[in-house]
């Protein structure tokens, strides 16, 4: 017998990146909804937490460390380039992130191609038939 492999905390996932996405919307369209924003990002990394799954590095670098809001170049924080160093500055607590650039073909390690082991595919088997025009129309033309 062949199962299908789970996903282990797979509705902590959605839950997280939903909420994360809500947050990165809110603080784009609306700076004066940062409160809600923050809600959101600690609700985010405190089910993280709980469920014991890492947030992605992507992520990470986009939460301030200190007062936890997502940093949008521009409207949450600044970016700046001084000495090959890329600095982000949360504008709400002036806490920066500095980024060290001069390493050539670093990547973090999340993002090479040893640290996948095994890639799951979890799209629905069954998909439901697809009717087109086109195949009733030339239906038609050989009747
Ligand atoms: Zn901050």
């Amino acid at each position: 017998m062949d199962f299908p492999k789970k996903c282990a905390g797979k509705e902590s996932l959605q839950r997280v990146n939903y909420l994360l996405q809500l947050a990165n919307q809110l603080s784009m369209e609306n700076p004066s909804s940062h409160i809600a924003s923050l809600q959101y990002t600690n609700l985010a990394v405190s089910i993280s937490k709980k469920a014991v799954q890492r947030l992605d590095t992507d992520i990470k670098r986009d939460l301030c460390k200190r007062c936890r809001s997502i940093l949008v170049a521009g409207v949450t924080c600044k970016i700046r380039i001084k000495k090959k160093k890329i600095i982000k500055r949360c504008l709400k607590c002036t806490q920066a992130k500095i980024f060290n650039t001069r390493m050539k073909d670093f990547r973090p390690w999340s993002q090479k191609e040893e640290s996948v082991i095994q890639l799951l595919d979890y799209t629905p088997k069954e998909s439901p038939p697809i009717i087109s025009d086109k195949l009733i129309a030339s239906d038609k033309k050989n009747n």
